[in-house]
């Protein structure tokens, strides 16, 4: 009788699937009671409705609490990531989203807008919304 199961506090995509199951079948529940209710039958309606009704309180409460353990992860992890593209030729420079796939030199889609070449990643960062670096007065 004694339990050595660590508590799992990640988002487990099980319990993402438990929760989509019981809102799947609080709908039905509902839908069924809502039936049963056209068709007269009042007590069955009624017993449909209420296990729909609790089922979809518990899986939202349930689907909350994990939204709220997401947004504390995702938020510490998915500072959003951005790719400098260059021209190689020119220097021109052009800062966009991060696209899956993008590396440091890889050559890119993207054109150069002053001599038609295809520009090169030149950096990859995360993008940090701070406060702005102070001016720096050269002179
Ligand atoms: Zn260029």
């Amino acid at each position: 009788m004694n339990q050595t199961v660590p508590p799992t506090r990640r988002f487990s995509p099980l319990l993402f699937a438990v929760i989509m199951i019981a809102l799947l079948v609080a709908l039905v529940c509902i839908y069924l009671g809502l039936n049963e209710y056209l068709l007269g039958d009042s007590s069955t309606a009624s017993l449909y409705m209420s296990t729909g009704i609790v089922t979809l309180a518990v899986s939202t409460y349930m689907m909350y609490q994990t939204r709220k353990r997401m947004i504390r992860l995702i938020g510490m992890e998915m500072q959003p990531l951005s790719s400098t593209v260059q021209c190689m030729k020119c220097g021109f420079k052009n800062i966009r989203e991060f696209k899956r796939g993008d590396f440091v030199f890889k050559e890119t889609e993207e054109m150069c807008p002053k001599d038609n070449l295809k520009m090169t990643i030149s950096a990859i960062y995360r993008e940090v919304k701070d406060k702005e670096k102070a001016k720096e007065n050269a002179y």
